[in-house]
């Protein structure tokens, strides 16, 4: 099974797209986890990411192309989290799947408003032990500390407020073509992202599990 998921940031979709490729036995392929790996040796794509911008599609679709040659993908299937993100990306992905005769069930999209997304992103706050806390959803104990470790949390660089407005507003101007892309090709599959993280997983697996 391949599927892709959207999602505008705040969607919540790196996490779910961990939990379903997990359940379903997929690969998580990640171009977040991807540009992290890149950010430490390359200085453009840093720049770029700091600043809530869009690695060119070159850059990016070379990358995906590299970790869909790997075999496991073609027997476990994959789940694209992150790519593609403009109709350039969804046609070079398709000529890829097509030379590859990979077959394509679904784009599942989270649909979350714009308002709810900025204010669950701005309030995350993270720790360098790996823990992750939300001002109002999910407070520490003790203000401003971890729970696991006892560390100072502290806020992403690109989950600052100006910094998300910019990249929703980088997300409503490429990724809305690419939702009418797949609506026209008949793949898109709505999800409702307003409900709390366990809904939409069910919801999630239950499109996968039914194939849709
Ligand atoms: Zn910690």
């Amino acid at each position: 099974m391949n599927y892709i998921i959207l999602g505008p940031p705040g969607a919540g979709k790196g996490t779910q797209a961990k939990n379903i490729a997990g359940k379903f036995g997929m690969v998580h392929l990640s171009t977040g986890d991807m540009f992290r790996e890149e950010k430490e040796s390359d200085e453009v794509v840093s720049k770029l990411l700091s600043a809530g911008q869009l690695v060119p599609d070159e850059i990016v679709v070379n990358m995906v192309k590299k970790h869909l040659e790997k075999d496991d993908i073609i027997k476990k299937g994959f789940l694209l989290d992150g790519f593609p993100r403009t109709v350039k990306q969804a046609e070079e992905l398709d000529v890829v799947l097509k030379s590859k005769n990979i077959k394509m069930e679904g784009v599942l999209l989270i649909d979350v408003p714009f308002e709810e997304a900025v204010k669950r992103i701005v309030g995350r706050r993270i720790c360098v032990c790996g823990a992750s806390y939300h001002m109002t959803l999910l407070p520490p104990k003790e203000d401003g500390k971890c729970d696991r470790c006892g560390g100072k949390l502290f806020q992403r660089s690109d989950d600052k407020e100006n910094v998300v407005r910019e990249r929703f507003a980088v997300y409503e101007r490429q990724t809305k073509p690419l939702i009418e892309y797949y609506e026209k090709s008949d793949t898109l599959i709505y999800i409702n992202g307003l409900k709390d993280e366990k809904d939409v997983f069910a919801q999630i697996s239950s499109c996968i599990a039914n194939g849709l």
